[in-house]
């Protein structure tokens, strides 16, 4: 056979994303949300989709769509960049201010990703330590960012897979470190930023170096559909809109992401009964012998087990129930991962789990 080239030496030691996905009955560990998207929402898009012309190339700037989200959270049009997931908005922010001979600050354990796509785009990794609650500690942030001067500093509040939410006064720690050196953007990934009490939207402003990232692929159900944006300041977004490829965002997704802004209410409900059936998750895994529970602010819930992780999670799967396995990734031992589900998935994971803990 002849040899086919070799890709970027630097990119030979990279994994692919891995989540595995088995064929079981109850499947938390995506982090997706366990519901559709309300039956009038796909009526309202389709109608939409029926009436675009499809000949054409679509809006490639999405004004309708960056003006409605806007709208949707009191900020102007101009500070919203929509991209195919949040996944392509964090790869659109590294390539535009990371990229070779510059630096990302990320705080593990975190979002595997962020890493990953520092990788691919020629950015250099630089990694804190939460502390043992998995929080960021606002002095180590601070001295960190003073010493690695990174161009692009990862804080994901929530945190996936933790959970954890920081506090105010370590992202504006944080914020006040990437002012006096750099200054460096604050990206700051509320991908499950809808499930926690506090949010950092309100910092976003026209002269301060914070992005937010949002999706839709977890709060709103539009997993599929491939649609994130960010909150920056507009002279930020002018910038993304330089890099990303022409006519990214397909008409599909902009006609998506507009017809889901009309069903705010039924999403808000989701997100009621996604935190009560956390809030239950949590109390029943406490009260299961071993675990340690971690609080989150998500849409899933972290534990440590004091057996052997990888084993417990190999008896879930035999139970027919399907979570996330972190019990080998560094920081993380014998961890695992829970998605919050409907009530009886939530229901049949803490059946078996106890059915596996008590070695049944
Ligand atoms: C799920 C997730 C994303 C990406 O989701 P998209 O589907 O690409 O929008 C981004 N950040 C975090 C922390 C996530 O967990």
């Amino acid at each position: 056979m002849s040899p086919l080239p070799e890709p970027r030496e630097d990119l030979r030691a990279l994994e692919g994303y891995h989540s595995p996905q088995l064929d079981v009955d109850v499947r938390l560990n995506t982090n997706e949300s366990p519901f559709p998207p309300p039956p009038a929402f796909v009526d309202a898009w389709t109608d939409a989709l029926r009436a675009a012309p499809l000949h054409r190339y679509p809006d490639r700037a999405a004004s309708a769509l960056r003006d409605a989200i806007g709208a949707h959270l009191g900020q102007p049009g101009e500070r919203i960049f929509a991209a195919n997931g949040s996944n392509e908005v964090l790869q659109t922010l590294l390539l535009t201010y990371g990229g070779p001979g510059r630096r990302a600050l990320v705080f593990e354990p975190t979002y595997a990703l962020h890493s990953h796509i520092c990788r691919i785009t020629g950015t250099e990794v630089v990694e804190g330590e939460r502390d043992t609650d998995f929080r960021i500690s606002p002095t180590e942030a601070g001295s960190l960012i003073a010493a690695e001067r990174p161009a692009v500093v990862f804080v994901c509040s929530p945190n996936n897979p933790t959970g954890t939410v920081e506090a105010r006064a370590t992202l504006d720690a944080i914020v006040g470190a990437a002012l006096d050196h750099g200054p460096a953007l604050v990206v700051v990934d509320e991908a499950y930023g809808e499930f926690a009490d506090r949010s950092a939207l309100d910092l976003v402003a026209d002269d301060l170096p914070v992005v937010v990232v949002r999706t839709y692929s977890k709060v709103w159900s539009l997993a599929a559909l491939r649609l994130g944006f960010a909150v920056g300041p507009s002279r930020i977004v002018d910038e993304l809109d330089k890099v990303v490829l022409p006519y990214h965002l397909s008409v599909a997704t902009q006609t998506a992401g507009l017809a889901a802004l009309a069903f705010g209410d039924a999403m808000q409900e989701r997100v009621t009964t996604l935190v009560a059936e956390r809030r239950r998750l949590e109390h029943a895994l406490a009260l299961l012998p071993g675990l340690t529970v971690f609080p989150s602010g998500a849409n899933f819930v972290l534990f440590r087990t004091a057996g052997d992780g990888h084993a417990l999670w190999q008896g879930l799967v035999d139970h027919g129930v399907l979570v996330r396995d972190f019990s080998r990734w560094p920081r993380l031992d014998d961890c695992l991962r829970i998605t919050v589900g409907t009530p009886d998935e939530n229901d049949r994971c803490v059946a078996a789990l106890r059915a596996v803990l008590e070695g049944r």
